[in-house]
């Protein structure tokens, strides 16, 4: 494995900013947590279908990062995440990125050449017979037929990961950026077993990962809470983490190689296990949120009033006229009930307080509607198309923008997942 230059703290929290203009207050959050006495390093994301979908380049986050951070006076590192990039779309995200999210979804299940196969078996025939992972109390079997079932299912994955790895290694040198490889956004969880070999064959292919976001088990759907079993989450966490550290000791892999957790926002229900696993093995988390800043945003102009109100409900009109197209990119990981999203002649007479308790995501409140908040986590498109009419209201509202967007990533996720407290 290479040498390490760049190197991703123990505790992270991925944030998206969709305009740019929240990158303080979010920073904000991380400053909060500092004067808590917790280290939660700061990594801006933003995925190539929201830069197309804004019509923004990469360089406008890492400038908005940079800002921020002299602002503030923040000491610790910060990162800007190429989020959930390929071979295809990683090129604008070479200057301005130093954290890369490979993702190889697309390419698991492809069938791996049988001399590939071959030779990995060969090479791993640790694998077989029983495995005992530490810190958890059951064990595996790894028989010869899983071990090569294994490989053929992930190897041309890990293959595409390696092209992207050298490729991004290529313009910004080794140990210049943090390495992630995402198999997140596929159909089926990776067993821990799975995981434990995927590792083993990230660290042939020779990429010193930091990061790795598995698929867990349950729905992580945009910008609101988990749905699934709970206890089966925090069983499956507890052992992804212990494979994690099995890995790093067997394959030489970086010793801060960590979980990243791609929750999509909001998975309250889920965050006191994570924060339990973390404890119990003395493990870091990247917990990677949404774009859910722009709902912040929205929640912000509604509750000024005036005409951040008339504009939050103009994009709910909008919003609603237009929601096939909206959600047609999103459709795997949302799940909007039509019959619960109020009509625009609704939403004309509410009042603030109507609008943002709809719309903010506060865990048993009577009035917040999953529906509508996922409707407007997806149509940050409308808001992009009204150009300078939003962003001057963004602007002019300011304090109670940033007021949202901090108390958000702060209370809502740090302080739970970070803290451990509720
Ligand atoms: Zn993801």
């Amino acid at each position: 494995m290479t040498s390490q230059g760049l190197k991703l703290d123990k505790y992270s929290i991925g944030t998206g900013d969709r305009f740019a203009h929240q990158a303080k207050a979010q920073l904000q959050a991380c400053v909060q947590a500092l004067n808590s006495g917790i280290d939660v390093v700061p990594v801006w994301n933003k995925s190539n279908r929201e830069h197309t979908i804004i019509g923004s380049e990469p360089a406008s986050v890492r400038e908005a990062a940079d800002d921020a951070v002299r602002a503030l006076g923040w000491k610790l590192p910060y990162f800007c995440d190429a989020d959930h990039i390929t071979l295809s779309t990683v090129e604008r995200f070479l200057p301005p990125c130093d954290f890369y999210t490979i993702d190889v979804a697309e390419f698991i299940g492809q069938p791996a050449a049988t001399t590939e196969v071959d030779r990995f078996v060969d090479r791993h025939q640790e694998f077989l017979g029983r495995i005992q992972l530490s810190g958890v109390d059951e064990a595996f079997e790894i028989t010869p037929e899983n071990l090569r079932q294994t490989a053929q299912k992930f190897l041309v994955a890990i293959k595409k990961a390696g092209e992207v790895y050298r490729r991004i290694e290529n313009a910004r040198g080794p140990g210049n950026f943090i390495p992630e490889v995402s198999m997140d956004e596929t159909d089926r969880a990776q067993s821990p077993t799975e995981l434990l070999i995927i590792l083993a064959a990230i660290a042939d292919e020779g990429i010193p990962v930091q990061t790795i976001a598995p698929k867990f088990s349950g729905r992580f759907n945009k910008g609101v809470d988990y749905v699934g079993d709970t206890v089966q989450f925090e069983r499956e966490m507890a052992l992804d983490v212990a494979a994690i550290a099995h890995a790093v000791r067997q394959y030489g892999l970086p010793q801060n190689l960590k979980l990243s957790i791609h929750s999509g926002s909001d998975k309250f229900s889920i965050y006191p296990a994570i924060h339990a696993t973390m404890q119990k093995f003395n493990a870091g988390v990247h917990l990677k949120t949404a774009g859910t800043t722009w709902i912040e945003e929205l929640i912000g102009l509604a509750e000024a009033g005036g005409d951040g109100l008339a504009l939050a409900k103009e994009i709910y009109s909008e919003a609603f006229a237009h929601r096939d197209e909206l959600c047609a990119p999103y459709s795997t990981v949302i799940d909007i009930d039509p019959a619960r999203l109020p009509s625009p002649n609704e939403v004309q007479g509410w009042s603030s307080g109507q609008y943002t308790s709809a719309l903010r995501h506060v865990k048993g409140a009577a009035a917040y509607n999953s529906s509508l908040r996922q409707l407007l986590h997806v149509a940050f498109k409308v808001a992009a198309k009204m150009g300078n009419r939003f962003q001057e209201l963004l602007e002019s509202n300011e304090a109670v923008i940033a007021k949202n967007v901090t108390e958000n990533l702060y209370d809502r996720h740090i302080v739970p997942v970070f803290l451990g407290r509720q």
